[in-house]
């Protein structure tokens, strides 16, 4: 008899195991299958946590090397110790996903570890990595397999010289001279961690902008910010070919020029693909749109009944708290109750220095929508905290509607962005006006204060500008 589960999770990342617990919550018997040695996908660990782990070692080399004297701290020689920076990521990665674990067994859910394939509605097939299968069932089965790295046809990724970002996490040393291919935030970041720590970096870009999602405004800004601070931009640029030259690489870029690019290590991040394939979808026949994404409905539901699908593997934003929205709400509409993911109102942020944080709509939306609206900016430059910390780069805008002075869009650059924005998110799913924000009392001297000025400036009333 093979076993029975009311919950079956396929993948064990943000969407999957967050899913598998709020289920459990609710009183559901629960399983999830991870064919990973540990739990918490892409986002623990290979994605968000040692992006971050390594973005955080390398800004405190970075500030050790170049900004601590400006406090008259003096410190002798700054040396980097990269094995033991490596090190101390996998540290901070096998601490979260062994928590993972420990939930799973507070919470009693089954991890079963292999790979599943759903081989009818209501039926998966688990295969361990020693070729062992088991046959379960299940009332619903939630597919959160997420994503994996867009490949850029006709190169080969060999995790060395070309490398994806699982590869950049992890380089054995500091290449002199790194091509990002790609000016989305992971190669931003990643680029960011390996020029902190002495390579030259070059970013390609096949369109003329950066971040090319968020804010027009708040992408040159951040361009302008990592230029100074030494990273190359070559916009308009299309990769074109790639030679190995012995120990390096020749980059050939068209664009309104041909230029050759020289490099140690090239690393390619030109966007990420739903990782659907080996999950028996087209023999059980459910549906995908043409990018691979699994077609869900408002409820996350497939075109099969009992077959639902979360996060990165369906459409929306590839990004960890979105996956983790979807995987609660869908847990508590299969135990009948009617949560509802506002996608307005799910932030994005750039993890840089300075870091870019956004919720809702940008200028270049509304403009396109013809919606009127009335925009309130504030720079770091004139916040007190800001001035003390010594980050002073960057600054907050806020749109809101002309008319209802309702917040539409909040955009920020500068330190500490992806904390701020949670205001804004918070201001976003309560319908907050402009003045709402202006009218709230934040504490002194914090950076917060910045975003008050903002929302008193799109009044026309900002105090300290
Ligand atoms: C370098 C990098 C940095 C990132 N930084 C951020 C960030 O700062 N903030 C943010 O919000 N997002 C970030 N992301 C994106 C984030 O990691 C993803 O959006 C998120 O992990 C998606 O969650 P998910 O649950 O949909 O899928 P995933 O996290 O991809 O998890 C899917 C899991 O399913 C498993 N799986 C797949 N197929 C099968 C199968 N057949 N059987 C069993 N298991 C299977 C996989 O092994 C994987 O563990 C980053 C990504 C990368 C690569």
């Amino acid at each position: 008899m093979a076993d029975h589960y009311d919950v079956l999770i396929m993948g064990a990342g943000p969407g999957g195991y967050v899913a598998a617990i709020r289920a459990a919550q609710l009183g559901f018997k629960t399983a999830c299958v991870e064919s990973r040695d540990s739990l918490g996908g892409t986002c623990l660990n290979i994605g968000c946590i040692p992006s971050k782990a390594l973005l955080q070692s390398s800004e405190k080399f970075a500030e050790a090397r170049h900004a601590l004297a400006e406090h008259g701290i003096k410190i002798g020689e700054v040396a980097l110790d990269l094995a033991a920076m490596m090190a101390r990521k996998d540290k901070v990665v096998g601490t979260l996903t062994r928590g993972v674990e420990f939930l799973f067994r507070k919470n009693k859910i089954e991890w079963l570890k292999g790979r599943g394939r759903i081989t009818a509605p209501g039926r998966v097939l688990v295969t361990g990595a020693d070729g062992a299968a088991q046959q379960v069932e299940a009332g619903s089965i939630i597919i959160a397999t997420g994503s994996e790295s867009a490949p850029l046809p006709a190169f080969d990724i060999d995790e060395e010289r070309i490398v994806s970002s699982t590869g950049a996490l992890s380089l054995d040393r500091v290449p002199e001279r790194l091509i990002v291919i790609g000016g989305g935030y992971i190669g931003l970041e990643l680029g960011s961690v390996w020029q902190r720590l002495g390579a030259k970096v070059t970013v390609v870009e096949i369109l003329d902008r950066i971040v090319p999602n968020m804010d027009l405004e708040l992408g040159t800004a951040l361009q302008r910010v990592l230029a100074r601070s030494g990273i190359e931009f070559r916009l308009s640029s299309r990769l074109a070919g790639i030679r190995k030259t012995g120990d390096g690489l020749t980059l050939e870029l068209e664009g309104a020029e041909r230029q050759t690019l020289a490099a140690d290590v090239v690393l390619v991040s030109v966007g990420r693909r739903p990782h659907t394939a080996g999950l028996g979808l087209e023999a059980v026949g459910v549906a995908c749109d043409e990018a691979g994404r699994i077609i869900v409905d408002d409820g996350f539901a497939t075109n099969l009944p009992g077959i639902c699908a979360i996060g990165d593997v369906i459409r929306g934003p590839m990004l960890a708290h979105k996956a983790a929205e979807e995987g609660i709400a869908l847990a508590e509409r299969l135990a009948g109750q009617k949560p509802h993911v506002d996608y307005d109102a799910i932030p994005a942020v750039v993890y840089t220095w300075p870091e870019v944080a956004s919720v809702g709509k940008t200028e270049e939306e509304l403009k396109a929508a013809a919606i009127p609206y009335r925009a309130g900016k504030f720079p770091f430059t004139a916040n007190p905290r800001a001035r003390t910390n010594g980050y002073t780069e960057g600054f907050v805008k806020i749109l809101a509607e002309r008319d209802s002075d309702r917040v539409l869009g909040v955009h920020i650059i500068g330190p500490d962005a992806g904390t701020l924005i949670a205001e804004a998110v918070l201001a976003k799913e309560f319908g907050a006006s402009a003045e709402d924000i202006a009218r709230t009392c934040h504490a002194h001297p914090t950076l917060s204060e910045a975003v008050t000025e903002a929302a008193q400036a799109a009044a026309g009333r900002a105090i300290h500008i």
